[in-house]
């Protein structure tokens, strides 16, 4: 009789397949960028204007004429066929979150048989793809069938590498015909210029004239998880929704917290090597890896970047990640929640603003002026943070992201900041002028005195805080794994913009009545610090005492998608995005749209599997369980007449009650499931009611079948456990 585990003996990989021969382990400092069309690179290969003009666009935003596009197309096209690239294509972010891409030949043909390699400026420039299948929500239909995606110069074209061929991809926006955003990118880069337009207020207002440029930094530490991909592929959840429906927690979790910094398994090391590899190579600079709190979880994260480049590395980063884990043997896993009951998965975002000068806006500095700067960016994002926390998050909904927030692990759903002690005490003393021990009074004088020393690492002693100031950046730590990061840089960027725009309005106004530019500033900023100081938590988030601290001061409790989703379509939301030139009422309206769509599907496909699933997986294996206890339970009791098999007959019974209740609670997510469905053509009333009525059906079913996991014999469960999934590698 052959097991249905034969997954158990088949996960030792051969060794082979995965070390690299020693000798073709590369120097990662030759390796860096080799498959980037950088600035460098068109230093050394493009015609000195062409190169002055290049840059130009990329650092200060001037615009490409086409005689000049010729010319970086061809050699852009030279030097990708020389790295052996066949293909080009527009790279772009549509609004399923993912990224995509159309290949195109270099190859045209000529006449007579033959072939030439072309590319020109215009198809550097703009490409059309068949796009008519991208999510719109209803914009391309009311406008234009069809958009087109425009090369983003500012993001370096790249080369990636297929097991049989390369690929040229060129960043591109995604816009509809008529001007509308049809992708992650556009809103990305309006917003960033809404940034730099009001930060460069605020510098100017502090006397700096020679700055021409504020930036936004980014760096977003990844984590992720890592299975034997002979584990996936028997699970069809993990196959077709990248979490698990089903699974008991193993008797070892991470209860030990003997994983979390651990030393890297061999195996996992030889993937991370390999995947830094991959990635030098595109020019992204990872440089930490460790392993996380859960088993068989781990962490990426690259040194800081401009954020377009970040944002673009960070979606690439997760897909070469995909890739190189299938050379492993491993599947890697970016669902925010792959394990239910274990620790899952985020991206922290760290952020922060630098001028071209090099000087980063949120770092305090260690002059007066620097500091009195610092305070005015510090009350530009506390306000930024508290009257628009609804759409931060927003910004970070989605299905899979609900089973993290708020689910007392990674930040609650409630949108808070964390200060750090000193830094709390120097706003609390500027918001009540009274010194304290660690506040003289002297420090008071905003632009006059220095701030105390703020400890670098103030910040480790709260990891529940959904978003922190950590010495000289703020890391946004609700974002999930596999989320695309631009949605909720757009939203920061934008919140922030606004509030410098706020912050610039008042004191010009205060300068145009000739108060002292000082004063001006101290009072704005005590101003905003006890309007804002809501906002500021330092303590537990995850306590119920929070929960009700938060109502009392009136922050948003936003649980899952369904409730947070409808801050992007707010009035204040309209008018803040209009405002900045970074969303339309039309855009925010058709982003909701697809958001709701998104969370819709996934949730009826998620469904649909608990139960298939369930009827065809689980059910069966208990029913032949339950069939040889019977058997066995007759015929001992028919050879030993006197004997009762009474723990026999309960364990029976408990089998057949969970069964029973198991089959009933399918028919109920069946039914409710069908009952959702039915509502589709009112997409809010769909929503929520897959919210409220099918997702506690599945965990219901879920709880069910996980009960039975642990008493059904071992070998009919043809699912592989936590227990395997978590700990053979
Ligand atoms: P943590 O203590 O949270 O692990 P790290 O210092 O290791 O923080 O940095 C985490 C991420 O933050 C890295 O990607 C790092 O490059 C980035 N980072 C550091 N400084 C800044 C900054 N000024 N702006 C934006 N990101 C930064
Ligand atoms: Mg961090």
């Amino acid at each position: 009789m052959g097991s249905t585990r034969h997954h158990r003996v088949s996960i030792n990989q051969e060794h082979s397949e995965w070390v690299r021969p020693m000798n073709t382990i590369s120097i990662p400092n030759e390796l860096f960028g080799t498959n980037v069309f950088s600035l460098a690179t068109m230093r050394s290969i493009l015609p000195r204007p062409i190169y002055d003009h290049m840059k130009s666009i990329i650092e200060e935003g001037a615009m490409l004429d086409p005689a000049t596009a010729d010319v970086i197309a061809s050699t852009m096209k030279d030097w990708a066929l020389s790295h052996g690239a066949s293909h080009y294509s527009h790279w772009f972010h549509p609004l399923t979150g993912a990224t995509a891409e159309k290949h195109q030949a270099f190859l045209t043909p000529i006449g007579g048989g033959g072939v030439i390699s072309e590319f020109s400026g215009k198809d550097l420039m703009r490409g059309e793809p068949d796009a008519s299948s991208f999510p719109s929500g209803g914009i391309r239909s009311t406008f234009e069938a069809r958009g087109y995606t425009g090369w983003d110069p500012t993001s370096p074209a790249f080369i990636m590498e297929g097991l049989n061929g390369k690929t040229l991809c060129i960043p591109s926006v995604f816009i509809g015909w008529g001007g509308h955003s049809l992708d992650k990118k556009t809103p990305l880069l309006r917003s960033l210029s809404a940034l730099n337009n009001q930060a460069l207020r605020i510098l100017r207002l502090f006397g700096n004239n020679t700055a021409n440029r504020v930036y936004a930094n980014l760096g977003c530490e990844q984590e992720y998880f890592l299975i034997d991909r002979t584990f996936f592929v028997q699970r069809p959840d993990l196959v077709a929704v990248g979490r698990t429906l089903y699974g008991a927690k193993p008797p070892k979790g991470q209860e030990l917290e003997d994983h979390y910094f651990g030393a890297i398994k061999e195996r996992v090391l030889a993937y991370m090597q390999d995947l830094e590899l991959e990635l030098y190579k595109l020019g992204i600079p990872v440089n930490t890896r460790h392993n996380e709190v859960a088993p068989m979880q781990f962490e990426i994260a690259p040194l800081y970047e401009e954020m377009n480049l970040a944002t673009d590395h960070n979606m690439v980063t997760m897909s070469v990640m995909k890739t190189v884990a299938h050379r492993h043997g491993f599947e890697c896993l970016l669902h925010e929640k792959p394990f239910a009951r274990i620790n899952g998965s985020g991206k922290h975002n760290n952020w922060s603003l630098q001028d071209n000068e090099g000087h980063n806006l949120v770092d305090p500095g260690n002059t007066p002026q620097s500091n009195a700067q610092f305070l005015v960016v510090l009350a530009a994002v506390m306000r930024a943070v508290h009257l628009h926390a609804d759409i931060l998050r927003a910004a970070i909904a989605s299905p899979a992201n609900d089973h993290r927030l708020g689910a007392n692990e990674a930040p609650p759903a409630i949108i808070s900041i964390y200060l750090g002690e000193m830094l709390n005490q120097v706003v609390h003393a500027i918001i009540t002028g009274k010194s304290s021990k660690n506040v003289p009074k002297d420090y008071l004088d905003i632009g006059v005195a220095m701030l105390p020393p703020l400890p670098a690492h103030d910040s480790d002693r709260n990891r529940t805080s959904p978003f922190a100031f950590t010495g000289n950046k703020f890391e946004f730590r609700a974002v999930g794994s596999s989320q695309s990061v631009a949605t909720a840089n757009m939203a920061l960027n934008t919140i922030v913009a606004d509030s410098f725009q706020f912050i610039a309005d008042s004191i010009e106004i205060k300068n145009a009545e000739g108060r002292d530019f000082l004063e001006s500033v101290q009072e704005i900023v005590r101003e905003l610090f006890t309007h804002h100081q809501a906002i500021i938590f330092d303590g537990d988030g995850y306590s119920i005492a929070w929960h009700e601290e938060a109502a009392r001061r009136g922050l948003p409790n936003l649980r899952n998608t369904i409730e947070a989703a409808p801050a992007f379509i707010t009035d204040k939301a309209v008018e803040l995005f209009e405002k900045h030139r970074v969303l339309t009422k039309e855009e925010l309206e058709s982003r909701f749209h697809i958001d709701l769509e998104a969370f819709v599907k996934t949730l009826q496909i998620e469904a649909t599997l608990v139960v298939q699933m369930g009827k065809t997986q689980i059910v069966p294996a208990v029913v032949t369980y339950q069939s040889r206890l019977a058997k066995s339970i007759q015929h001992i009791t028919s050879i030993l007449s006197d004997f009762r098999a009474t723990k026999q007959t309960s364990l029976l019974i408990e089998v057949a009650n969970n069964l029973e209740e198991f089959l009933t609670a399918l028919d109920i997510l069946d039914v409710k499931l069908n009952n959702a469905i039915q509502s589709k053509e009112n997409l809010r009333e769909c929503a929520r009611l897959f919210q409220e009525e099918v997702r506690p059906a599945m965990t219901a079913a879920r709880d069910i079948a996980d009960r039975l996991e642990v008493i059904v014999d071992d070998e009919l469960w043809s699912l592989p456990k936590y227990q395997e999934m978590l700990f053979l590698s």
